[in-house]
């Protein structure tokens, strides 16, 4: 089995301290490659090899780094089908979306190097006269990139490509989850012209190499994608030295179907997004909230089509659902739906753990659908699995009402053949992201990508928007009259 230390400055080192563990295939339990995790001083070295490499690639014109994107796109697409294989061997997602992942990794680093000829700043005119100003967009330092494991190429690649061509140095740390995959993707950086400093990966523990990142003061900003409970704490942490922070949170997404909609086409976006990636996207459909005139047929339909999926190994075309990634990931969506049980929720389909050959060596849960009331814990709180919760609502304005009672706002969807209502709820929707007549999964690289309330803090990523994380503002006032003018003091 293959081994792998932290890639600092250019190297592959083996850890000054740490915790080694292995990484596995959750469909199957096969041991695929051995970390060697690293600590705080792994860290302090990672950051000193970013703030070494910084001053050179600062000054590296953006054009060209864009071309050492463009290089790793072209890796990537070569490759396409082997790292496609990757991602679904370590995170589990089925191999359709595996393959799509990669394309979106692809799609990002075209896209953003694009960035490395525009970075546009603006040119104003001045208060004064023969005078004029200007804003440059400059590289911050030095930034923490942390990252989850649903998305083990795609996020990375969306941080590292707007931080890159920015001009920043990074420092990395994957979920421990899915080292793996991280690893390709330093080594198709590398591959591809990167120089030696200007990423740095430690893998390692939330507790030790996370939380040395966040408080490391030699990391100027950072951008984490991961859960709530976590993003709080980086928040904190992160306030308290006056750090620049990132977050892109939870979602407990819903999609919304009205009496006039296309039924069919509705069900069909239901299934692929409530049960696409085992629903471990922050983007799934939780909640289907659907009108009470189409709810017994929607009910009846989405409950068929369900039953007909078929879950197995991901690596097979054929199979719909794969497994969740990991036993802690189980374990916590057995026990949501335990609570959803407990508290009433009307269970329609799945609910348990497949446990008989092929599956019993991985972490396969049946796609489940409840029958739920608005306000049960199932209905509000993030499962991030294969678990769908039905409501009934009586119209319109109650829809929008229950798809915005929740602490989360990142994707809603609403299917109807209403253009008044469309844009309506376009309006309402307490969201980052809304589709219409599509589901709630399903981002494009060049849009902005992020959400509102307990999703995050504001920040968004993809689009020219991911810029703006990775960069800081620079006013620039040049004064050609050969005297000296006074804003606000000279008069005209
Ligand atoms: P997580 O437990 O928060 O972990 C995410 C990453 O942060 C991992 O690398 C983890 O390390 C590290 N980490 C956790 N706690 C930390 C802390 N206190 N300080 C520093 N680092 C810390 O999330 P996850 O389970 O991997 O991912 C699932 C969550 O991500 C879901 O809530 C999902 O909605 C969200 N997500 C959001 C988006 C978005 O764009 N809004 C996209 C994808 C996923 P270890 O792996 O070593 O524990």
């Amino acid at each position: 089995m293959k081994e792998y230390g932290l890639y600092l400055d250019g190297e592959w080192r083996k850890p000054a301290t740490g915790k080694a563990f292995v990484t596995q295939n959750p469909a199957t339990g096969e041991a695929l490659a051995f970390f060697l995790g690293g600590a705080a001083e792994d860290v302090n070295q990672a950051v000193e090899a970013a703030s070494r490499a910084f001053p050179a690639w600062k000054n590296y014109p953006p054009p060209k780094r864009g071309e050492i994107l463009l290089k790793a796109a072209a890796i990537l697409r070569h490759r396409k089908d082997e790292f496609g294989e990757l991602v679904t061997k370590e995170m589990g997602k089925i191999i359709a979306e595996g393959k799509g992942e990669i394309q979106e990794g692809i799609d990002f680093f075209e896209y953003i190097a694009g960035e490395g000829r525009r970075l546009l700043g603006e040119t104003t005119p001045s208060e004064l006269p023969n005078k004029i100003c200007l804003t440059l967009r400059q590289p911050i330092g030095v930034v923490g990139c942390i990252t989850p494991w649903n998305f083990p190429v795609a996020v990375p690649s969306w941080k590292l490509g707007a931080a890159l061509i920015a001009g920043n140095t990074i420092v990395f740390k994957p979920a421990s989850l899915t080292p793996l995959c991280a690893a390709a993707l330093i080594e198709i950086l590398e591959e591809a012209g990167l120089p030696p400093g200007v990423v740095n990966m430690v893998t390692g523990s939330a507790e030790e190499v996370g939380d040395a990142i966040v408080r490391h003061p030699g990391i100027r900003s950072l951008s984490f994608t991961g859960s709530v409970a976590a993003g709080k704490d980086i928040y904190a942490k992160g306030a308290s030295l006056l750090k620049r922070v990132g977050l892109e949170l939870g979602g407990k997404n819903p999609q919304i179907i009205m009496d006039d909609a296309d039924i069919d086409l509705a069900i069909e976006g239901a299934l692929f997004g409530a049960f696409g990636t085992s629903g471990q996207r922050c983007t799934a459909t939780s909640r289907l909230i659907v009108h009470e005139k189409v709810y017994k047929e929607v009910k009846e339909k989405i409950l068929g089509r369900t039953k007909s999926l078929r879950i197995g190994n991901p690596l097979d075309p054929e199979v719909a659902v794969g497994p969740v990634a990991g036993k802690e990931q189980e374990k916590k969506i057995l026990d949501f739906i335990k609570i959803g049980i407990k508290e009433g929720a009307n269970l329609l389909c799945g609910g348990n753990k497949i446990t008989e050959d092929p599956y019993g060596k991985g972490f396969f849960i049946s796609p489940t659908i409840f029958e739920a009331s608005h306000g049960m814990r199932v209905t509000k709180e993030e499962i991030f699995g294969p678990v769908l919760s039905l409501i009934q609502v009586k119209g319109f304005d109650e829809a929008i009402a229950v798809a915005n009672d929740v602490e989360y706002g990142l994707s809603s969807s609403i299917y109807t053949r209403n253009v008044s209502l469309a844009f309506q709820a376009m309006q309402a929707l307490e969201a980052g992201l809304v589709y219409i007549n599509a589901p709630t999964i399903g981002a494009e690289v060049h849009l902005p990508f992020g959400g509102v309330k307990s999703t995050g803090n504001g920040t968004r990523e993809a689009g020219t928007e991911a810029i703006h994380e990775f960069t800081e503002v620079k006013s620039v006032f040049v004064d050609y009259s050969g005297q000296l003018q006074k804003a606000q003091i000279n008069e005209s």
